[in-house]
C-alpha cells in the first residue's frame, strides 16, 4: 500500500488527498444520507470512498486506472453498497446508474485536466442528477462563479450558470495531497438548474454566441458579434452593445442567443 499511494501517474491527474481533517470537511459538506445514491469520479486509494460508502444507500464509483482497482476492492469490496467500475468518466453514461428512479448525487476530487469537459458531460446529463461536489482547481472554481464585470468572469461561467447554481464552499491548500498540486484548489457545490433561463436553448447555439463575444474581449459586442448577426437585430433588444463581452449577463446573453437563433430560422426561411 505504502508504495502504490507513493505512484501517481501524471497523465490521470493523481494528486490523493492524505490530509484527515480537508477529507472530512469534504465528507461534510457532501453530507451522504442513507437514502441516498452516490457516485464518486475517480475514487483512487478511495479517501473519500471509504467515508461515505457507510453512510449512503448506493455508491458507484467510476476509475479509469486498472491498477487501482484491485487496491479499493481489497480495501472496501466488502460493502454490498459499493459498485466499481473501471471507464473513463468522460464516456460513462450516469443515467443506467438511476435505480428506482432516486436521482444521483455526483461527487469526486476530479483530475484537472479533465475538469470542463466533465462538467459539460455531466449537464448533459442533469435530468438524473440532485447535485454535484467537486474539488477543482480554485482558478476554475473562482471562473465558474464569476460575475459580469469581474476579470475572471467569461465563457466557462456563462456556460456553468446558464446550466446550474453554483457556490464555491472552501479553498484547499496544495499541502493536502500527495504529491502536492502547483496550484490551490477549492470545493465547488453544484446544483443543476431545473428552469433554464429563457426557457430553455440548445446549449451549441449558447455557446456558439459566447464563443464568439469573447473571441476578441477587448472590443465591444456590436464589434464582435456583427460576423454572426446582423446588428439591426442586435438593436432591437434592450442590450447596451457598447459594453464589453465581460460585462454582460448571462440574461443577456441568452436573449442574444434566442435572436440569433431567430434570425437563423429567418434566413432559412424560402
Ligand atoms: N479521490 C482520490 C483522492 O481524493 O485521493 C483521487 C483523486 S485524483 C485527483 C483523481 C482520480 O481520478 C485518480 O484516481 C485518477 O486515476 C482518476 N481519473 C483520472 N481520469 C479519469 C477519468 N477520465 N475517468 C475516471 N477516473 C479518472
Amino acid at each position: 500500500m505504502a508504495q502504490n499511494r507513493l505512484r501517481a501517474r501524471k497523465r490521470f491527474g493523481q494528486n490523493f488527498l492524505q490530509d484527515e481533517m480537508v477529507i472530512a470537511d469534504i465528507v461534510g459538506a457532501i453530507d451522504p444520507a442513507a437514502d441516498q445514491h452516490l457516485v464518486e469520479i475517480g475514487p483512487g486509494h478511495g479517501a473519500i470512498t471509504q467515508h461515505l460508502v457507510s453512510a449512503c444507500q448506493r455508491l458507484d464509483v467510476v476509475e479509469i486506472d486498472r491498477d487501482l482497482i484491485p487496491l479499493l476492492q481489497t480495501k472496501l469490496g466488502h460493502y454490498p453498497q459499493l459498485h466499481i467500475h473501471e471507464a473513463d468518466a468522460l464516456a460513462f453514461d450516469y443515467t443506467e446508474l438511476v435505480l428506482d428512479d432516486v436521482p444521483l448525487r455526483v461527487i469526486g476530487n476530479l483530475p484537472y485536466n479533465i475538469t470542463t469537459p466533465l462538467l459539460f458531460h455531466l449537464l448533459a446529463q442533469s435530468h438524473c442528477i440532485t447535485d454535484m461536489c467537486f474539488m477543482l482547481q480554485k482558478e476554475v472554481v473562482d471562473r465558474i462563479c464569476a460575475q459580469p464585470g469581474s476579470k475572471t468572469y467569461g465563457r466557462l461561467s456563462i456556460m456553468m450558470q446558464y446550466q446550474c447554481e453554483a457556490t464555491k464552499l472552501f479553498t484547499v491548500f496544495p499541502d493536502a495531497f500527495i504529491p502536492m498540486p502547483k496550484v490551490d484548489s477549492a470545493i465547488i457545490y453544484i446544483k443543476p438548474l431545473s428552469e433554464r433561463i429563457g426557457g430553455g436553448l440548445p446549449i451549441k447555439a449558447l455557446n456558439k454566441v459566447v464563443t464568439q463575444a469573447f473571441s476578441m474581449r477587448r472590443k465591444t459586442i456590436s464589434n464582435t458579434l456583427k460576423s454572426i448577426m446582423s446588428l439591426s437585430v442586435l438593436e432591437r433588444l434592450d442590450i447596451d452593445f457598447k459594453q464589453r463581452p465581460e460585462t454582460i449577463s448571462v440574461e443577456d446573453y441568452v436573449a442574444i442567443t434566442q435572436a440569433w437563433l431567430a434570425e437563423q430560422d429567418d434566413v432559412k426561411l424560402p
